[in-house]
């Protein structure tokens, strides 16, 4: 359990300005409608996708958007840095696609917070619901935003309920909608007495907001009809009585999240939920790390790879390796340890995602997201310091649901095959097992439409024709336990070993018979699901 109190007062200022955070959503709830408006109040900016490596081109981000559109899907994380009032937003993008996928669980380790888009309409969603159970596991902190409040949505408390209901978490109204659907008018701020009204004419304009004293205050009357202001006192007065107040320290906690209505197409609502961010967001949290954890005001660099993103110009081999700051103040150039090979490494380009014309990252604080261009020598889950040998924990790397051999559609191509297959694996693409017994590869992935998108990534990226085909197994495990204990395993198993991309040893299966029998005959030896990227 991390000691989350530890940097609770007196982080630097410049530490403390920061929020990084993600935004967790059903597709097309609303979260890259939202995204757009946090940048259009932040500032302008760039994005991931303009990311250069040295000597590339640049690349524009509308070409960056083309080739994910290509290829049908969000295939980058981007993250995006910007201003707002006194607060530095890291705004770290989850992979947009429904299908499930690790990608989605490794970024979640490198924010503080997690916004929570749903659409008004349509309360928590199944991919919301997964999403929101990957935050708890970590006990992230969660803020709401109820989107499409322009069009007819559920009654306020029902999705309040749903909430509650469905997540176990309490909620509590941060501001309270007037109408919905074409009678939408806009939101009364309970946080700080506000009457915040909607401009359907112009969409990116700030709402206009007029100071109210309480609900009796007769300026109400002027802005909203009678019976509309009649509902909205019952309601509130309702939802005072009933639902919990804010209470910081919970929002802290992960235990209450706040809930903010709006209208993101319409640019209504955002401003409010970006205050409550700076407000009740999280500072840069401690990091959990091996042999001790991470405190973001260490006066030392240290931070750790969440995120590989190869071939964000297919002509080029390069690598942008995504680096969460956990401490310290860094600065370009700087010369880090890369932990896991004890080799010192001079970070002379590293990228920011941030406004201005500036791309290269003079400097980082705890809580940034800097880009770090690499041949391959960094791997997700590896950090980086300032010499002392610490390692971040706490990024799994999933057993896959689905396994499929795979061939390349010319056999003499086997050996390319192979290099594009250990690329995607090294960005977490893919599970890649090469097995003991015969030739060929097998694909592990969590979520079936990660083959698909295999397939056209290695035909784009190299030129490749594949073909995945049914496999014998469905599951993997990996085996951990005493090597001479490993060793007899895999000698009187051979047709069901493999080796991952590291070399480890993984167990191949198909029935959950077969691994509570390994478990029974061999006391010794674990078969886990996960195994920590390191
Ligand atoms: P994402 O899949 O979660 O990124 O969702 P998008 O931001 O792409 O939005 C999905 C659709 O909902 C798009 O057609 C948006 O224009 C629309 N949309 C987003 N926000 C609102 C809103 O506040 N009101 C209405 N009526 N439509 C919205």
């Amino acid at each position: 359990m991390l000691d989350r109190s530890s940097n609770a007062p007196d982080l630097p200022p410049e530490i403390a300005r920061r929020r990084t955070f993600a935004i967790i959503s059903h597709p097309d709830a609303g979260k890259t409608t939202l995204t757009e408006k946090f940048l259009l109040y932040g500032g302008a900016i760039q994005m991931a996708g303009q990311v250069r490596a040295k000597g590339e081109a640049r690349r524009t981000r509308s070409d960056f958007m083309k080739m994910e559109q290509d290829r049908g899907i969000s295939v980058s994380a981007s993250a995006m840095s910007f201003d707002f009032g006194a607060h530095r937003f890291n705004l770290v993008d989850t992979p947009g696609h429904s299908d499930f996928s690790e990608d989605t669980y490794r970024t979640l380790t490198a924010v503080d917070a997690a916004i929570m888009v749903i659409d008004g309409a349509k309360g928590v969603e199944s991919q919301t619901q997964k999403l929101f159970e990957v935050c708890r596991l970590r006990d992230l902190p969660i803020l709401t935003f109820c989107n499409k409040m322009d069009r007819e949505s559920r009654d306020t408390f029902d999705i309040i309920d749903e909430i509650q209901e469905n997540l176990a978490i309490d909620v509590t109204p941060a501001s309270w909608p007037i109408g919905m659907g074409r009678d939408f008018l806009g939101c009364y701020d309970l946080l700080r007495d506000r009457l915040e009204l909607m401009d359907r004419a112009d969409r990116n304009k700030i709402a206009e907001s007029i100071r109210i004293d309480g609900l009796d205050d007769p300026k109400l009357a002027e802005h909203i009809p009678e019976a509309q202001l009649e509902q909205l006192k019952e309601e509130i007065e309702m939802a005072r009585e009933l639902l919990p107040t804010l209470d910081p320290q919970a929002v802290l906690d992960g235990t209450m999240t706040p809930i903010w209505f709006g209208s993101a197409i319409n640019s209504f609502g955002v401003k409010e939920l970006m205050d409550g961010i700076a407000t009740y967001g999280p500072e840069p949290q401690p990091q959990s790390a091996e042999p001790r954890q991470i405190a973001p005001d260490e006066k030392k660099v240290a931070g750790f790879v969440f995120k590989v993103q190869a071939n964000m110009d297919p002509k080029h081999r390069d690598r942008v390796a995504f680096l969460r700051m956990a401490s310290g103040h860094f600065k370009r150039g700087m010369k880090l340890t890369h932990v896991r090979s004890k080799k010192p490494m001079a970070i002379s380009n590293p990228v920011l995602f941030l406004a201005s014309d500036r791309e290269l990252a003079e400097e980082a604080w705890a809580g940034d997201i800097i880009g770090i261009p690499n041949h391959g020598q960094l791997r997700i889950g590896d950090t980086l310091t300032e010499g002392e040998a610490l390692r971040v924990t706490g990024i799994p790397s999933f057993a896959p649901e689905l396994l499929q051999g795979v061939r390349a559609g010319d056999p003499m191509k086997a050996k390319h095959l192979e290099k594009a297959l250990m690329q995607f694996a090294e960005e977490g693409a893919a599970k890649v097992f090469k097995p003991m017994i015969g030739s060929g590869f097998i694909v592990g992935v969590v979520g079936a439409l990660q083959f698909e998108v295999l397939a056209s990534r290695i035909e784009l990226e190299y030129g490749l024709p594949v073909r995945f085909e049914p496999s014998q197994f469905t599951s993997a495990r990996w085996v951990h336990g005493p090597k001479a204990e490993v060793d007899k395993f895999t000698n009187v198993n051979k047709g069901h070993i493999a080796t991952d991309n590291d070399g480890d040893t993984v167990y191949l299966t198909r029935l959950q018979w077969d691994i509570d029998r390994v478990e029974r005959d061999y006391p010794e030896l674990k078969l886990s699901a996960t195994k920590e990227m390191m």
